[in-house]
């Protein structure tokens, strides 16, 4: 591009939401087709033109972005027909973010059903960077925090939410665990093993840890998520967090809140931990974050710094 600061996702997602703005159409749910059609009269795709989302005709992907092999200004999203509406809406966003931030890398973008929404750590870069791009496109965080400060977090208000902007539940609470100041975990769960634990900042920096089981993880004896009786908790269930954590105190406790997909098979359990102070054995109050996250990642590795 120019010679401005390299784009990063949540700058160029904050960049469409302002020019959307100044159009008067930043409105919930953010409209795609606008952002579409707007792309190429701005500075982040002039001289292209992309054209309208079509059906994926080849298997194994969830969407795709494609550049004209006949005509290189021109560029092409496809997406899976099968998936749900707020899915597909989370897909186009995400090529839209292969084309803002990528396409002058790669003339393809395949994009699984995996990188679409999950995999947090063995998601390629560029991946998450489309993800993050889609979610804040689609999540603007102002409009979220002014709906969710001071609110109890649960699963009705999240589940309104999701209708609100047009993204999935799962969505939602992905950005509720990026976004929120308090120590939070969203576990997913499939066909009873874990598929992915994310943990929100505050909760990696007070080192929360789940209580392993076996490999591949299943839910923990005692836990909303063993107990197959139970498919809805959306108010949650208040717990100590040692039913969840090795990393707690005995005296915190947790609010487990679940949820069972019309499936029967995929579960979503998402848990809000009391605050507690940071277990760190070094605070003497001059280190900042970054130095405490720099040595945290290292004792982590299981290596010492070498001082
Ligand atoms: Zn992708």
């Amino acid at each position: 591009m120019s010679d401005a600061a390299p784009l990063n996702s949540f700058k160029a997602a904050a960049k469409i939401l302002t020019w959307l703005d100044a159009m008067g159409s930043l409105t919930l749910p953010i409209d795609l087709e606008l952002v579409r059609q707007m792309l190429p009269d701005t500075p982040f795709g002039r001289g292209t033109s992309i054209k309208e989302p079509a059906n994926l005709t080849w298997n194994a992907s969830e969407g795709a972005l494609v550049r004209n092999p006949e005509n290189h200004a021109e560029w092409g999203i496809f997406v899976n027909p099968k998936a749900r509406a707020e899915r597909r809406r989370f897909t186009v966003a995400h090529e839209l973010g292969h084309f803002v931030l990528h396409r002058a890398t790669q003339a393809t973008f395949n994009c699984d059903k995996e990188s679409v929404y999950t995999g947090i750590d063995t998601l390629k870069a560029i991946e998450r960077e489309a993800d993050d791009f889609a979610s804040n496109l689609l999540m603007p965080g102002n409009m979220l925090r002014d709906r969710i400060d001071g609110k109890r977090i649960d699963i009705h208000l999240l589940g309104a939410l999701a209708k609100e902007f047009g993204v999935s539940l799962e969505a939602m609470c992905i950005r509720l665990v990026k976004y929120t100041e308090q120590r939070v975990v969203l576990v997913y769960w499939d066909n009873g093993f874990l598929k992915y634990q994310w943990p929100s900042g505050e909760a990696r920096r007070t080192r929360v840890r789940l209580r392993k089981t076996a490999d591949p993880q299943e839910p923990l004896l005692g836990t909303l998520a063993a107990d197959e009786e139970i498919a809805q908790e959306w108010d949650g269930v208040d717990m100590p967090a040692i039913a969840w954590c090795t990393s707690e105190a005995s005296d915190i406790r947790l609010r487990e809140l679940k949820h069972t997909y019309a499936d029967g098979n995929r579960v979503l359990s998402l848990l809000m931990l009391e605050s507690a102070p940071p277990r760190t054995y070094h605070a003497s109050g001059w280190e900042d974050e970054e130095t405490r996250d720099t040595f945290d990642r290292f004792i982590d590795n299981g290596q010492f710094p070498v001082r």
